[in-house]
């Protein structure tokens, strides 16, 4: 009999976790993953993985850009912890797959950092996107989130967009009419939708300033000649000077709301030099550091509200599905990079 059949089963999971003694699922180093669904929970077919870009990215880089190796990492990750929790990164992703019990089509919206993942077979990796298909099997507990999957946007592009679901949440939350909006990281998943989330709320009297490495990208492009952004920073956010003195060139004022959407460590300063005193900055970067946000924004003297980008946010799944539906060329964008790439 294994460790986690012996315990009575909670709501939160902790029943799965085998090391160390008293953690709960996310910060287990291991999880039972056995394929059988204990009392409250549910056992899902996994078809599709989505692995968050900065564990991607760093699982990517360590393997050369090689798929197969990629594939192998992935596998080796979930066969240690019985979970993908990317022990560099520290994050997870999310996956597509089926409820065995129901047939039901669903997406998760907790980490697969607390996940309980079985894998048998990565079938294919692609590089681009962080998409990986396998064949395995999933466990939701009582307290897990997950959304089905609509019937009017395509599976991939929902699991992209749902991934990502707490950064338009928070924009519309944190963001008001006649303010300066920075958004760094802005082309890519959660940047693009928070800069469509922004530039609803600022309207015509507030302004998004989009700051990411190239304007060149189709991204990028889309976001300009649309008009999600009023003005775009080309920069390298790990240059806080470079790239808070650009902003100041074209918004003397300051953003009043940075909202930082980066793969990348190192770029919380420029973040923070970014804000005007008493404004906030929301780091949705799974790369961010505690304490380079928090001793770098003492460091400069920035009286800053600096907020941790919580995944969940009340109705974000659905308010990210919406974001899409009301932004036909966000949507036909998110077709054309995930959904082709089946
Ligand atoms: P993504 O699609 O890969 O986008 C990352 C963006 O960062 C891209 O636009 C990229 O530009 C830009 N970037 C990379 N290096 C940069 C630099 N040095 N300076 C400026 N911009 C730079 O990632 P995503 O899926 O939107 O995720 C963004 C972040 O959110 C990641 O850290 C991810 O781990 C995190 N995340 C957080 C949560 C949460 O719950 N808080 C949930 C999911 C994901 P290029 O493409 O041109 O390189």
């Amino acid at each position: 009999m294994n460790v986690a059949s012996q315990r009575k089963p909670h709501p939160l999971g902790t029943h799965r976790v085998l090391e160390p003694p008293g953690a709960m699922p996310q910060n287990a180093a291991k999880l039972n993953n056995t394929p059988v669904a204990y009392e409250g929970e549910l056992l899902c077919d996994v078809d599709v993985l989505n692995i968050d870009s900065a564990s991607f990215r760093q699982i990517a880089g360590v393997c050369g850009g090689d798929a197969a190796r990629i594939a192998e990492h992935i596998a080796e990750i979930v066969r240690v912890h019985g979970k993908m929790h990317n022990p560099v990164t520290g994050s997870g992703g999310m996956f597509i797959g089926t409820i065995r019990a129901t047939g039901e089509r669903i997406a998760s919206l907790v980490s697969l950092t607390l996940t309980p993942l079985h894998i048998d077979e990565v079938t294919r990796v692609c590089v681009d996107t962080g998409r990986v298909w396998v064949r395995g099997t999933a466990i939701l507990f009582a307290s897990s989130l997950w959304a089905a999957l609509p019937s009017d946007i395509d599976e991939n592009v929902a699991l992209a967009v749902l991934d990502v679901a707490g950064a338009p949440a928070q924009t519309l939350r944190l963001c008001k009419e006649g303010q300066t909006i920075a958004i760094i990281g802005v082309d890519g998943k959660s940047g693009i939708l928070a800069c469509a989330q922004a530039k609803a709320r600022v309207g015509t009297s507030g302004r998004v300033i989009g700051v990411a490495p190239s304007n060149q990208t189709l991204t990028a492009k889309l976001l300009i000649e649309h008009g999600y952004v009023d003005a775009f920073i080309v920069a390298d956010a790990r240059d806080a000077l470079g790239t808070s003195e650009a902003l100041a060139r074209i918004a003397p004022e300051l953003a009043d709301v940075t909202i930082n959407c980066v793969n990348v460590p190192g770029t919380e300063l420029s973040s923070i030099l970014a804000t005007k005193d008493r404004g906030t900055i929301y780091f949705f970067s799974m790369s961010t550091s505690f304490t380079a946000a928090a001793l770098g924004a003492e460091g400069v003297g920035k009286d800053v509200t600096m907020i941790v980008g919580n995944g969940y946010a009340r109705d974000h799944a659905q308010i990210a599905l919406q974001t899409l539906r009301e932004h036909p060329h966000i949507h036909a964008h998110f077709k054309r990079t995930y959904a082709a790439r089946q």
